[in-house]
């Protein structure tokens, strides 16, 4: 344990013991003896005597003592004859003798000298000068005692422990690492050497700055000890999580001599996942790693990965609840062992996401029978707290054989592949080929290019009429967003709204996209004459939870000059639904700004009827789905008819979007529909070709589609985003 080297630390700094030392007084004289004894007793010593050598040998074996005071000339066996017999058993530093010496010659101080005295006193005695070299001998004893009672400790901590220990004596610059330590990362004892680089070579390099700010820091009194989570290099290559933990000590003037502490493996800590005990992403990534570099030297050695995604996992958890939800996920995790061989891995990465590294296979087919052996196991009802739930399970498959450096990019693949097993269905499994890989290659490329294309100036604002059903008059604009790419062309919004709502563009795009219809708003308002014409601007959910959003919009409408009621947010149903306390709250703000405010593509979400009452809306927008289905089949026609009765309940007007045909329109105009947007009417135009639909009084009457207006103009055809 690590505490257990702090202990010793702290223990070896306060070890010297304050109780009273035991002195014994070999002395012949009775009268020296019991004067001695007296004034050492007035001194706090504790007293023990003998008259005779034999009778000080008998005491010395028997007591606990901290030092002997030894007359040199005694009848029968004299002060060095005890000596002698003391030195057999203790050294000077255990037990330390001072000799008396009363009129013998120095010739026999130095023989009691070199037979381990450790100091005399001449007789007659004079006391302070005994007593001072009496203390002189006992403080020598304690502090050598404590050190070696600390020492053994150590020694013990050192070879009990499961932790390694190391000792940095930061005035030599050397380091004890034990042998623990040593062999916790796969080293010999003498492998490795007592240099500061021999642990922080080792260091990740991710997490060198850290560890360097942390041992600064203590060194420097910030912290009051030193603690460190990081990864050191193994032998075999790998790196293992580690916590370092130390003490800094420090000499009378306050200056580290020395730091010292231990290292705990916490690999297991850092690399399960919580929930199942399984392996998580740090730990399958390491493992994917070594998988990898087999197969350079492993000829034949191929692999597979797979991706899992539980399907419908969100809508357990959200209707059964998140105790149901883990327990799904615990069981799901179980099943997912039982389909596969001991060697094989398998983790979890995340919410209801797996992944597995199936060691070993020979052909393609080996991966996908065990993925529908999982299919299987997944598929049978689980039953959790006397609940039934079923689950199937989305699976994507990459083969080692592509040749890649990094595991990263294995998983990434088949996290692709995923995807489209998603995408064709859900409960199926799909191998990743070239042709996803071209795929998310242009996926890539244009996430890059994205990046670029604000500053490049490459985004185009395009304007779809919306029309008045009552007039035949154009009563404002949707603002549409297209990408001018250098190479592909005109690019649909479809292609990378998504990607910019992914990386958070959206953010700035947004606000371009709103500046540049607010401006273009304003001077059509100029030029027409004609203040009632309003601009709809779509706005992402990234946008609507930005902090500061109203005060932007406010900017925007200040720097242009637009009248705030001339601009119409459009924002999702989903969006406001799945935030309703927080949406309530910014559509008041933005009714206050007198701004008003849309729901787009009405129908497709999940509305509570019961919740709509509460927002305050100024426009719904069906979704072009219902009214292009208007014609064909009743139900739509009804639902249609029954969201334009809602709206107006609500005190709202209802665009009609996605408006083709005639019929359409006049269904729509029996309904009470207000407004109507379509290709019907005319695409989505540039700036210019907007203009001269404005140009015209009644652009189309009831009866048709103005002869102007051809769906080339959106600049690409209407029918590559259905
Ligand atoms: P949306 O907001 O539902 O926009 C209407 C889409 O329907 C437009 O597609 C429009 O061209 C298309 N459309 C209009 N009339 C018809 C019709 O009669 N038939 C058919 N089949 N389609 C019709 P577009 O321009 O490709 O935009 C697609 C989506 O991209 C938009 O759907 C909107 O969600 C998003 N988008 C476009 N511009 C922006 C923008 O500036 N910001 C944000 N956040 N999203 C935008
Ligand atoms: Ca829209
Ligand atoms: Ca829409």
């Amino acid at each position: 344990m690590p505490l257990l080297v702090l202990d010793w630390l702290r223990r070896t700094r306060g070890a010297m013991k304050t109780q009273p030392a035991t002195l014994l007084i070999v002395e012949d004289d009775p009268k020296v003896r019991e004067v001695f004894s007296m004034r050492l007793k007035v001194a706090g010593y504790s007293i023990l005597t003998a008259e005779n050598g034999d009778e000080a040998v008998k005491v010395i074996e028997q007591n606990h003592l901290d030092l002997v005071l030894l007359d040199i000339e005694m009848p029968g066996m004299s002060g060095l004859d005890v000596l002698k017999i003391v030195r057999q058993q203790y050294s000077a530093a255990l037990l330390p003798v001072i000799m008396v010496s009363g009129s013998s010659t120095s010739d026999a101080i130095v023989k009691a000298l070199n037979l381990g005295a450790n100091d005399f006193v001449p007789k007659p005695i004079d006391f302070p000068v005994a007593l001072a070299r009496i203390r002189t001998q006992i403080f020598r004893r304690r502090a050598e005692e404590a050190m070696r009672e600390s020492e053994e400790r150590y020694a013990l901590a050192v070879l009990g422990a499961n932790d390694g220990l190391w000792d940095w004596n930061l005035k030599t610059n050397d380091f004890y690492f034990s042998p623990r330590w040593k062999s916790m990362l796969g080293f010999e004892e003498h492998e490795i050497g007592n240099k500061p680089e021999e642990w922080f070579d080792r260091i990740h390099p991710d997490e060198v700055e850290q560890v360097k700010s942390e041992v600064s820091s203590h060194l420097n009194s910030l912290t009051s000890h030193f603690e460190s989570e990081h990864r050191l290099m193994h032998k075999d290559g790998g790196y293992r999580w580690m916590l370092s933990r130390g003490l800094a000590v420090r000499d009378r003037s306050g200056k580290v001599s020395r730091m010292a502490g231990s290292l705990t493996d916490i690999t297991e800590n850092k690399v399960a996942d919580a929930l199942t005990g399984m392996p998580n992403r740090v730990l399958f990534m390491d493992q994917l790693g070594r998988a990898l570099e087999r197969t350079k030297y492993v000829s034949n050695y191929q692999f597979a990965v797979f991706f899992l995604d539980l399907d419908r996992f969100k809508l357990v958890n959200d209707s059964l609840g998140h105790l149901i939800g883990d327990q799904l996920l615990i069981a799901a995790a179980r099943r997912l062992k039982s389909c596969l061989h001991s060697g094989d891995i398998v983790a979890r990465l995340g919410g209801d996401e797996f992944a597995i590294l199936l060691q070993e296979i020979k052909h393609a087919s080996d991966a996908t029978n065990v993925a529908e052996r999982i299919q299987n196991a997944l598929s049978q009802p689980f039953n959790l707290n006397g609940q039934e739930v079923f689950s199937t399970v989305s699976i994507g498959i990459a083969l080692s054989e592509t040749g890649y450096e990094h595991p990263e990019d294995l998983l990434r693949d088949a996290d692709t592949a995923m995807y489209r097993a998603k995408a064709l269905g859900k409960a199926r499994c799909e191998m990743f080929d070239t042709e996803m890989r071209d795929r998310a290659v242009a996926r890539l490329q244009l996430e890059t290019d994205l990046r670029r294309a604000l500053e490049r100036r490459e985004f185009r604002v395009y304007y779809q009429a919306i029309t008045s059903i009552s007039t035949g008059r154009i009563s404002g604009f949707e603002a549409l967003l297209r990408w001018q790419h250098p190479l592909r062309g005109l690019i649909s919004p479809e292609e990378f709204i998504s990607i910019a709502e992914e990386n958070g563009l959206i953010v700035p795009i947004g606000q371009w996209v709103l500046l540049q219809a607010c401006n273009q708003m304003k001077q059509w308002h100029e030029v027409f004459g004609n203040r009632s014409l309003a601009i709809s601007v779509n706005f992402s959910n990234k946008q609507f939870i930005q902090p500061g959003l109203v005060g932007q919009i406010r900017e925007v409408l200040e720097e242009t000059g637009l009248e705030p009621d001339s601009l119409n947010l459009e924002l999702t149903e989903s969006l406001v639904m799945e935030n309703a306390e927080s949406s309530i709250a910014l559509l008041q703000q933005l009714r206050e700004l007198d701004v008003r405010v849309g729901i787009d593509d009405f129908g497709t979400g999940y509305s509570s009827l019961n919740y709509l009452h509460r927002f305050p809306i100024d426009v719904l927008k069906i979704d072009r789905s219902f009214v292009n289905q208007m014609g064909v089949d009743e139900e739509n026609s009804e639902i249609v008819r029954t969201i334009i009765h809602l709206a107006h309940n609500l005190g709202a007007d209802v665009i009609a979007e996605g408006v083709e045909t005639q019929e359409q329109l006049e269904q729509l105009k029996s309904f009470g529909c207000e407004y109507a947007q379509g290709f019907y009417f005319s695409t989505p135009v540039d700036a210019q070709s907007a203009e001269g639909l404005l140009q015209q009084a009644v652009p189309w009457g009831p009866q048709g589609i103005h002869p102007a207006l051809s769906t080339q103009e959106s600049g690409f055809h209407p029918s590559s985003h259905c």
